[in-house]
């Protein structure tokens, strides 16, 4: 029997609506929407379309979006003061830089400037730090919306057996610290790694994040496994035509997992939606109003 399919973009809207329920919420508690920097350095046309993207995003959720573009041989003073204007504005509650950043400025350094409580990114070191000691602060989009869609086809992940491969600071090592912390047993795979197939062979939980086109062999899946696909790689098929794939070989795995995100639309549409709850998230937390986060 083919695998199910787990609905990334149906799961998505949902949480979009529900995070646009609280915005309004809020708005009537606050007396001003939760409210999201953007600060984009430079001319890259991908990030001009994800800023583009987020903007309305925030805009449908009742969120207010405050866009600010940069030239790109901004000096990198320049930039710390705008982020530091940004985490003393009170109407501001979320910062988010977007990368990868021109060349000449330290984006260590950068994202080390924001307060962490206005990271909706979850990159700044306090709150990957919180992250590994299990403590309550700002994780990633990306790994957390996998959590989400992994906690609502399984439940309970105590126990399970759950490999992540990748370990990248925006999505293998926080999803799979996220999974520690949901009690699973976890194995991190990475270039590194010998024997893949057998690794990928024992989990019951697969999370793709390589970034090398169908490089997980449908093969190689528990049968029944549920897997998680974050990979996104533009490749271009015998006839010439541009697509999308994922980091696992879709059409086999999917004769043997359990269930399986798409891609397009299994993990891709969750990241955005994780931002506008993490804008949500710290205006409720900056503001003092109470917020019961699960629900979200
Ligand atoms: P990254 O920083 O390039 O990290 C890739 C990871 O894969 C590294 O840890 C690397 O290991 C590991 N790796 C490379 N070759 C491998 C191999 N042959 N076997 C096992 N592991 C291998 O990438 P990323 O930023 O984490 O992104 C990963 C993918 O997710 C990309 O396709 C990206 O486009 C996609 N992505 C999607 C979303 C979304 O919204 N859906 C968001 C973010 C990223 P080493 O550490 O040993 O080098």
């Amino acid at each position: 029997m083919a695998a199910a399919l787990i609905d990334g973009k149906a799961f998505a809207e949902a949480l979009r609506a529900r995070i646009g329920r609280a915005a309004a919420a809020f708005e009537a508690a606050a007396g001003r929407k939760p409210g999201l920097a953007v600060v984009l350095v430079g001319e890259d046309p991908a990030s001009e379309v994800y800023v583009r993207s987020k903007s309305k995003a925030l805009a449908d959720a009742g969120m207010a979006s405050f866009e600010y573009r940069l030239p790109a041989d901004t000096p990198e003073p320049d930039l710390l003061a705008r982020i530091a204007q940004l985490n003393a504005d009170p109407q501001v509650d979320g910062i988010l830089v977007q990368l990868p950043l021109p060349e000449g400025l330290d984006e260590h350094r950068v994202i080390s400037t924001i307060d962490p409580e206005k990271d909706v990114d979850g990159f700044h070191v306090v709150n990957a730090g919180r992250l590994a000691v299990g403590e309550r602060g700002i994780v990633p989009c990306t790994p957390l919306g996998c959590l989400m869609l992994l906690r609502d086809r399984l439940g309970d992940l105590s126990g399970r057996e759950a490999l992540v491969i990748g370990r990248s600071n925006i999505v293998g090592r926080p999803m799979a610290q996220l999974l520690v912390n949901a009690d699973a047993t976890v194995t991190v795979a990475h270039s590194r790694t010998r024997n893949l197939a057998e690794v990928v062979g024992r989990a019951e939980i697969v999370v793709a994040a390589v970034g090398r086109p169908e490089i997980v062999k449908g093969a190689w899946i528990r049968p029944g496994a549920t897997v998680i696909d974050v990979g996104i790689n533009r490749i271009v098929d015998g006839e010439g035509k541009g697509r999308l794939v994922g980091d696992v070989e879709f059409a086999k795995a999917r004769e043997v997992a359990g269930a399986i995100t798409p891609v397009p639309g299994g993990v891709g549409p969750m990241t955005i939606a994780v931002l506008l709850r993490n804008t949500l998230v710290a205006a409720y937390r900056h503001a003092g109003i109470a917020l019961d986060e699960d629900t979200l």
